[in-house]
C-alpha cells in the first residue's frame, strides 16, 4: 500500500512547484492546532473537511491519550494492573510460551540448531503489559508539562512540545525498560520485532478480555489466543527475519528459508482464494501474510494451552447454550473481533495488512482440525479446505 502512495506521491511532487508543496505542509501543520484552538476556528476547519461539528469528547480523550500516555497508563494500572491480573497474565504467558515451543519441535522442515534457536528467541521474547513506574518517577517525568488555567490553546501547546522533547530526550540512552513503542492504554497488542517484543497495552486488560471468575475456554479463547498470536508475530514472514535479541540477522539455514517461504504460500494461496461478497473483492493474500500465519499459530497454541490447563482444572460449560467446552473456546476466541462492517469499511480493510477481521479468523479456523472435530464439519464443508495450512501448529 505506501509502495503505490509513495510512488504516486513522487509523481505528483515532480509537477506541483515547490510554493504549493510549501503551503500544504504549512496548512497540515496548522490544521493540527486549529482543531484546538476556537470554536470559529473549529467550525471553519469541520466546513472545510465535510464534518459537522468536531466531538469535544475526542478532542479532550486524544490530547491526554496521546500527549500523557505515561501519565494515564499509571491512572488505568490502579484497575487493571492488580495483582490478580498479574498471577492470570504470567500464567497464561508461560503456558502458550510451552505450547509455541512445542509446535516448533514439531516442525519437520526446521533442523535441530535452528529448533534450539527459535526455542530460545520464545523464551526472550518480552511481553510486557501494565507498568512499573513509581509516583515519584512519573512526577520527575512530567515536571515540565504546564497547564495554564484558563488558556487551553497555550497548555495544549506546552503539552505537545514537552510531549516531543519526552521522547527525545533519551536518544542515544539505553532503553528504558518501562518505555513502550506504541500506546500503553489502547485496547492493543503488538509484536516489536526489532525488540523482540511483546506489548499488551492496558485497555486490553480488562472485560471481556480478562476478569475474575471467567471460564478457562473463555480466558484461554481470548487473552491466551492474543498472547499466542502476538508471539507467533515472532516467526511470521517479517518476524522470523530477526533474532533472540532483536537484530536484523538470519538466523536459519537456506534450505529452511526455502521451506517456511512455501509454509506460508499456503496461507497465502488460502487467503487469496476468499472472496469478500460485500466488497465484491478477493482478501489479498500477499499483503496480509503476516498476519494470517500469527492468526493460524495463535489459536493452535492457545487451544493446546486450553486442553493442557483442562487436565488439573474442572469447569462445566454455560448452561441453556448446548454448546460443549471446545465449541465455547473457539465461540469465545471470536467473540472480541466479532463486528459487522458497511461496504466502505471492508473496500479500506482489504488495502491493510490485517485484512478484514471475518476472514481472518475463518482461515484461522479452516487451519485448526480442532475446530472442526469440535463443531463436527464434514469432509467437504467450507470450514474443511482440502489442503490445512499447519505453520507453526
Ligand atoms: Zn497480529
Amino acid at each position: 500500500m505506501y509502495t503505490v502512495y509513495l510512488t504516486h506521491l513522487n509523481k505528483v511532487l515532480k509537477t506541483v512547484d515547490k510554493r504549493t508543496v510549501q503551503n500544504l505542509f504549512s496548512f497540515l501543520h496548522a490544521r493540527n492546532y486549529i482543531k484546538y484552538s476556537s470554536t470559529r476556528m473549529r467550525q471553519h476547519l469541520a466546513k472545510l473537511e465535510g464534518k459537522a461539528t468536531f466531538d469535544m469528547n475526542d478532542r479532550c480523550t486524544t490530547i491526554v491519550e496521546n500527549l500523557y500516555n505515561v501519565g494515564l497508563a499509571k491512572v488505568m494500572a490502579r484497575t487493571r494492573y492488580t495483582p490478580d491480573v498479574k498471577t492470570s497474565m504470567d500464567s497464561m504467558i508461560r503456558a502458550l510460551k510451552v505450547t509455541l515451543k512445542e509446535s516448533i519441535g514439531k516442525q519437520a522442515w526446521l533442523g535441530a540448531a535452528s529448533k534450539s534457536k527459535a526455542k530460545n528467541k520464545v523464551d526472550k521474547t518480552n511481553v510486557k503489559y501494565g507498568i512499573d513506574l513509581t509516583d515519584t518517577e512519573l512526577d520527575a517525568l512530567y515536571k515540565d508539562f504546564t497547564v495554564y488555567p484558563g488558556k487551553f490553546a497555550s497548555s495544549f501547546y506546552n503539552f505537545y512540545v514537552q510531549n516531543k522533547r519526552f521522547y527525545l530526550r533519551d536518544l542515544n540512552k539505553s532503553r528504558k525498560t518501562w518505555r513502550w513503542r506504541f500506546s500503553m492504554t489502547g485496547p492493543v497488542a503488538f509484536y516489536v520485532s526489532d525488540l523482540n517484543e511483546v506489548e499488551i497495552a492496558l485497555g486490553m486488560l480488562r472485560e471481556p478480555v480478562i476478569g475474575d471468575g471467567y471460564p478457562g475456554y473463555y480466558n484461554f479463547g481470548n487473552l491466551g489466543f492474543i498472547i499466542g498470536h502476538e508471539l507467533s508475530h515472532a516467526f511470521d514472514s517479517q518476524g522470523s527475519k530477526f533474532d533472540a535479541q532483536g537484530n536484523y540477522v538470519s538466523w536459519w539455514t537456506q534450505a529452511e528459508v526455502n521451506a517456511y517461504k512455501g509454509q506460508v504460500q499456503c496461507i497465502i494461496d488460502q487467503y487469496s482464494n476468499f472472496f469478500d461478497v460485500l466488497a465484491q473483492k478477493n482478501i489479498n493474500g500477499t499483503i496480509t501474510q503476516s498476519e494470517n500465519t500469527a492468526l493460524s499459530s495463535g489459536v493452535a497454541q492457545a487451544y493446546k494451552a486450553y486442553k493442557k490447563w483442562r487436565k488439573t482444572h474442572n469447569e462445566k460449560p454455560l448452561p441453556n447454550l448446548g454448546l460443549n467446552e471446545d465449541q465455547l473456546f473457539f465461540l469465545s476466541s471470536t467473540q472480541l473481533f466479532c463486528r459487522k462492517y458497511t461496504k466502505a469499511a471492508v473496500l479500506q480493510q482489504l488495502t491493510y495488512s490485517n485484512g478484514p477481521m471475518t476472514w481472518r479468523h475463518v482461515g484461522a479456523y479452516q487451519n485448526s482440525a480442532a475446530f472442526a472435530k469440535a463443531f463436527q464439519c464434514k469432509p467437504k464443508d467450507f470450514m474443511v479446505p482440502k489442503k490445512r495450512c499447519l505453520v507453526w501448529q
